[in-house]
């Protein structure tokens, strides 16, 4: 265990999430001198940081912390004697002193790893919001590069790349209803079988297949209550996921994608996505009842096309299936197709995803969608590292250019980013695609312009207000719990988008 002490309680989520980012695998402790007792690992570094008024002092507890000389304090920055001193921007201001903290940690912490992380200093999930913030201030792009180099110490390629889908999404959401528009998410938690990473509402359908009807006809209330509630206002996007929503055999897909063209207005839409996903799950009857009651936008994921890893990650399909799979879209009539793929996945390397992007090539999708594997606490992941170690698994500059080359061969151009906790190789998710053809669920998911309502078990709905404010409301996760509170699912959404 890696340990930081505080002379005070501040900022130690975000000390946390730095600290985490250079030692992905070591459990990190941060807690304020005195309230607790907490010894880390002797092999281990031990860390303090300690504010005052107008600096913080940090450095490795082996070093005695001191108030630091004249001299130093002349410097913003300085280091003498295991002990890094920073004098602070704007004395009482959260998101400078915020800042002044994470660039002196950096140091600290690049030092003791001899590691640079591609995103800096910067640890949340949405780094593109901060491209478009200053986009929307009129910054050029230029301006947009040397900011997030110099606050976040980003480096030039993720700033850049930062920039390029800040300006994708500006362009897209230009089309969107903020307003008076909101998207549409329903949420089918059933998949063939469950995969090793999975931390989603997801339930094997063998255990729930004669529940199904029951619980499309909790959806059924939830829908009618989101047309009650939200009738004159334009819907903009429907995402169907999960899950794996072509778990629901023909019959059910049909009555589904029924209820919800009977009780939407979609003539305006700007999307309609089914995440079909996984390849053993799509049939030529599902295809042809999502065309006729017109998806517009499906996925079919392989993650990868080694079938050993397939074998490793728990999918139970084969690479054949994925690409006969994708065929029968294609020959189905869809013409806006992704595939979902995940780098960093156990035993692979950099020929592995080589190969994965070679035989994506000849398919030739719309859309992909590439994943950095994040190590969610929640998933069967997390012990089968414990069983077989982390070495398996690396993500790399080299893994991630391969698939950023392949797309960009394939006519795509990267249009949304996120980030995750625990990602391999502290990277990022990075969805490309075609023009015209990009998932605008997944931009407004991430940049937070759209209230999107979301029905269905383990599903978030998220109200946007127009000064940029943020309330979320949960669906429970457990489907029976779903079925039978549906009334007070309904009720908890009321609360959340009246007005
Ligand atoms: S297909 Fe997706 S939702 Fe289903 S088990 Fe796999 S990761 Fe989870």
């Amino acid at each position: 265990m890696i340990t930081v002490t505080l002379n005070e309680d501040s900022y130690a989520y975000d000390i946390h999430s730095l600290v985490k980012a250079f030692y992905p695998e070591q459990e990190v402790k941060v807690f304020v001198e005195g309230e607790k007792d907490l010894a880390g690992d002797p092999g281990l570094p031990a860390f303090f940081v300690h504010f005052y008024p107008d600096r913080i002092c940090a450095g490795l507890c082996r070093e005695e912390p001191g108030q630091g000389s004249g001299k130093q304090e002349a410097q913003r920055v300085s280091r003498e004697e295991g002990q890094w001193l920073c004098k602070l921007t704007a004395p009482g201001d959260r998101v400078q002193t915020k800042n002044d903290l994470k660039q002196l940690l950096y140091g600290i912490l690049g030092q003791c790893t001899n590691k640079r992380l591609p995103w800096g200093t910067l640890t949340g999930i949405r780094p593109v919001k901060i491209a478009m913030q200053l986009l929307e201030q009129g910054k050029t792009e230029e301006e947009i590069l040397e900011h997030m180099r110099r606050v976040y110490l980003t480096s030039g390629q993720k700033a850049a790349l930062s920039a390029e889908i800040a300006k994708k999404e500006r362009k897209i959401l230009s089309g969107i209803h903020c307003g008076n528009g909101y998207s549409l998410y329903i949420g089918i938690p059933f998949c063939p079988t469950t995969c090793l990473y999975c931390s989603f509402t997801s339930f094997p359908i063998c255990v729930w297949k004669d529940r199904v009807g029951e619980y499309l006809d909790a959806l059924d209330k939830e829908m009618d209550f989101v047309k009650e509630i939200y009738g004159g206002k334009t819907l903009d996007s429907v995402y169907i996921g999960g899950g794996t929503p072509t778990t629901l055999d023909a019959r059910q897909l049909e009555r589904l994608l029924d209820k919800v063209r009977r009780t939407f207005d979609l003539d305006g839409a700007l999307e309609f996505t089914v995440e079909a996903g996984r390849a053993d799950s799509i049939t030529a009857d599902k295809l042809e009842v999502m065309k006729r009651y017109g998806v517009g936008r499906i996925s079919v994921n392989p993650q990868t096309m080694n079938q050993r890893t397939l074998e490793v990650i728990g999918r139970q399909h084969t690479v054949e299936q994925v690409e006969q799979a994708f065929y029968m879209a294609r020959g189905a009539g869809f013409d806006n197709i992704n595939m979902d793929l995940i780098l960093g996945l156990p035993g692979e390397n950099e020929s592995d995803v080589a190969y994965t992007m070679e035989r994506i090539r000849r398919l030739a999708p719309d859309n992909l969608t590439v994943h950095s594997l994040a190590v969610k606490r929640a998933s069967r992941l997390s012990q089968w590292i414990l069983e077989n170690g982390l070495s398996q698994m690396h993500n790399t500059d080299r893994t991630m250019e391969i698939a950023e080359q392949s797309a960009r061969a394939l006519g795509m151009a990267p249009y949304y980013l996120y980030r995750q906790k625990n990602m391999s190789g502290n990277f990022e998710n990075v969805g490309y695609a075609k023009e015209g053809k990009e998932g605008i669920y997944n931009i407004l998911i991430m940049e937070e312009k759209q209230t999107i309502v979301a029905c269905g078990a383990g599903s978030i709905s998220k109200k946007v207000y127009s000064d940029g404010r943020i309330e979320r409301c949960e669906n429970v996760k457990d489907v029976s719990q779903y079925i039978e509170r549906i009334g007070e699912m309904i009720e908890r959404k009321r609360v959340l988008l009246k007005d």
